[in-house]
Formats: structure tokens, sequence, C-alpha cells
């Protein structure tokens, strides 16, 4: 199982926390080194009200995103998988993998998925100064334009980690961080595949957003490189889970209207 949700009234108190600080002080809240890394939504939307890891609906719609791609060892499978159930998804790329592998976002445009920005480099945005940030955004944009994806408003800072810089540079941009509700690869980390895709089932609620990898290898500044053939052979039990919940898929910007 994964780690649960914390109550309102914890919350409430980091909340209530995070503006004392704030108050003691000054400024504390956008000091890049010093701010405490966003690792949940909650901490996600105090330092980022505008953000989205979830939304509240009644229709049984979740989104199902990719981040890290494009990358020819999993994109290719994982678009096999969604192609057998009819799935569309929304792939987070990074800059720098579409100019290495364009051929593959074309393809990921063509069977009528979603493509948006993970940043170029992938650089670990919480920690850059305005300038970095916004050639980081600009630059992943300019990327997935050249290679043929249509543009949109959404964004996915690396890791999730975010800072009042990141919300500003997006905000006068009027794009929006995307983050998630839950992860494919956090609940295969911590047990056997079929405990992680039940785990992952059970928590998936109306609205929700998922998380899975499909890029394996980076370089760069923060190179990767990480084998995604447990997440490629989880997938298709996780949307037969999913699915069997009565729950449809649909694209983030669908889902989330941004
Ligand atoms: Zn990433």
């Amino acid at each position: 199982m994964g780690r649960p949700l914390p109550t309102r009234r914890a919350v409430l108190a980091g909340a209530l926390a995070t503006g004392v600080a704030t108050a003691l002080f000054p400024g504390a809240a956008h000091a890049g080194g010093r701010q405490p890394r966003t690792i949940d939504p909650h901490s996600r939307s105090r330092v980022d009200p505008r953000s989205i890891s979830c939304v509240d609906t009644r229709k049984r719609v979740v989104a199902l995103t990719f981040d890290d791609g494009p990358d020819p060892a999993s994109t290719p499978q994982v678009l096999e998988v969604l192609e057998h159930f009819g799935v569309p998804a929304t792939f987070f790329m990074i800059g720098r993998n579409v100019v290495e592998h364009g051929e593959l976002v074309t393809e990921v445009v063509r069977r009528g998925h979603q493509v948006a920005n993970h940043s170029q480099d992938h650089l670990w945005l919480d920690r850059q100064p305005p300038g970095v940030v916004q050639r980081q955004v600009d630059l992943g944009a300019q990327s997935l334009v050249r290679a043929g994806a249509p543009p949109n408003r959404l964004f996915r800072p690396p890791h999730g980690w975010t800072s009042g810089t990141v919300a500003d540079v997006l905000g006068q941009e009027g794009s929006r961080s995307i983050f998630w509700s839950d992860c494919l690869e956090h609940h295969l980390a911590l047990g056997p595949p079929s405990a992680a895709v039940a785990a992952m089932a059970e928590r998936v609620l109306p609205g929700s957003i998922l998380l899975c990898h499909d890029g394996g290898h980076l370089d760069g500044p923060h190179p990767q490189s990480f084998d995604r053939s447990a997440t490629v052979a989880a997938l298709p039990h996780l949307l037969e889970a999913v699915l069997a919940r009565h729950l449809r898929f649909v694209t983030v910007s669908e889902l989330t209207g941004v």
C-alpha cells in the first residue's frame, strides 16, 4: 500500500506552519535553495496554487500520463498497449529527448495522444533562478513545436519539484503545472507488480491523474538511466483494473480544461 494521504488537520497545520515561516522570514517561500522540496500534492499546491494534481469531477474520467520520453526502448511498447485498449494518454516529454527522437513524437501525435512540455533538460527547477526556469520552459516548448506537436499550456516540472519562481514564470505565460495523484513506479518499488497494480487501481478516483514513465534514458546535467520494462509489463494490468472500475481515460486537457 502507498503512504496514506495526510489528514485535513495535518494539511492545515502544514499550511499554517508555512504561513508562520513566511511571516518570520519574508521571501522564504521563494528562496530557491532553502525551500523544502515539493514532494506531494499538498506542498505543490501550497507553493503553486494554480497547479493541478487532480480534478474534482462527478464524471468517471481519469487521465493517464507518461513522463521522460520519448524513448525508443519503451515508448513504442507503451503505444502498442494503449492502442490495444483504445486508451488515450498524455506524454510529458523532455525537449532533449524530443530533439533526439523526433520520429517518436510524430508517432505519439499520429495515434491521437496529447504531448506536453516536461522542460528541455529535466533540470531541478525548484533550485533554479527565473532566467533558467524561463529558458527551460521556452526551449522545451520550442522542441515540441519543431517536432510537430500541437502547442498547449500544460507543463510538468521535473520530479514534481516546483517553486514560487516556477509558478511565476508559468503564470506569466498562462501555462499551468500539471502534477499527479498517484504514480505506478512508486507502487512497483514497494512490492510485486500485481500488488502495485491492485493498490493503484484501488486508490484511483474520478478526476485522478495517473503517472507512469515511458522514458528511461536521459543525457545532460542530471542524467538518468532506468529500465522501464516493469512499467511496460504492468501497464496492461493497470488499464484493465481501472477500466473494470468503469472509469474512462481522457487526455489531461480534456480532464482539466487547460
Ligand atoms: Zn521527469
